[in-house]
């Protein structure tokens, strides 16, 4: 209807075929990215709020796209799942984020925790703890300083297989994050079942948390269960200097956001810590 003016008429299976080509084209050049090295890290700071205090860093992918320039992950991870590419994209996070974050280590700045974001398909993999403990190997990361940032709905089928997954990860020493919480359908028996250290509150509800009375209750209700349950708790998303109030007086322990920093690239994140 819009184009009607200009005389253009585009019937939707042109549209279509477009937006197949345009993946066809964005599958094709993200088989060659690890190699042509197009991936990079960023990393955003997360904070104990309570004590003023860095404690880690979220590892989170970029793609310099030759001809697009920067491509989101909101674009690609999902492709990547769909494709199985996301399995040596994420062997490659993995084992960046270790060696980056022990180098750091070894230049003398604070030890902090790096936390990785699993996909579904490689936290699904039947030797994910064999890599792990390979790449802690290789890389000489102790493990307490790695944190694995799973979703609810990684988690959700086949409860008592992923706990025991779960506890083999716990075993090793690394630390285990539900992020995005409160987006999924966990219920309580199964919070209380699944060993997991921390709960990320997802973004969706820090947003406007002073003004959206609702988002106010699901954070204090997040914040007094979690507590009861002793399990940590980061806030994601924390853009304001009425957030940081909000959860600093809810005695919210850890806080994410671009309040902080956006993430960062790693010469960028290594001058913030120094
Ligand atoms: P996520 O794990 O929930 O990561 C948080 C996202 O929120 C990041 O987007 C981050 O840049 C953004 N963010 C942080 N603070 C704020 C804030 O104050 N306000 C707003 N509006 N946004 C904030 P990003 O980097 O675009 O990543 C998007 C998603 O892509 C991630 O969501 C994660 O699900 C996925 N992802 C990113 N890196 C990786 C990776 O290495 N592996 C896998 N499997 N997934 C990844
Ligand atoms: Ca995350
Ligand atoms: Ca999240
Ligand atoms: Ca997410």
């Amino acid at each position: 209807e819009k184009e009607q003016g200009q005389g253009i008429y585009r019937l939707p299976q042109d549209k279509v075929a477009t937006d197949s080509l345009k993946r066809l084209e964005l599958e094709y050049d993200l088989r060659k990215a690890l190699e042509r090295e197009e991936f990079e890290l960023y990393y955003q700071p997360q904070y104990d709020i309570q004590n003023n205090r860095l404690i880690g860093m979220e590892a989170l992918i970029r793609w310099q796209h030759p001809k697009q320039g920067m491509v989101s992950p909101g674009e690609f991870i999902p492709l990547a799942e769909e494709t199985g590419l996301i399995v040596p994209i994420g062997d490659w996070v993995l084992r960046t984020a270790c060696s980056q974050n022990k180098k750091w280590q070894d230049e003398g700045l604070p030890a902090l925790t790096v936390s990785v974001n699993l996909s579904l398909r490689q936290f699904q993999k039947h030797n994910l703890i064999g890599d792990i403990v390979k790449t802690l190997k290789e890389t000489g990361l102790h493990p307490r300083y790695l944190e694995l940032e799973i979703t609810e709905s990684m988690a959700m089928d086949n409860i008592e297989q992923v706990i025991r997954k779960l506890n083999e990860l716990k075993d090793l020493g690394v630390r285990i994050s539900m992020d995005d919480f409160g987006t999924g359908y966990s219920s309580l028996q199964y919070l209380k079942k699944i060993p997991i250290h921390k709960l990320k509150i997802d973004q969706s509800f820090i947003r406007d948390i002073t003004k959206d009375p609702d988002n106010a209750a699901i954070v204090s209700t997040i914040l007094a269960m979690a507590n009861h349950l002793r399990l940590e708790v980061v806030a994601e998303g924390v853009e304001t200097t009425e957030d940081l109030q909000f959860l600093l007086n809810k005695e919210c322990r850890h806080a994410q956001g671009y309040f902080f920093s956006r993430p960062l690239p790693k010469e960028q994140f290594k001058q913030l810590i120094h």
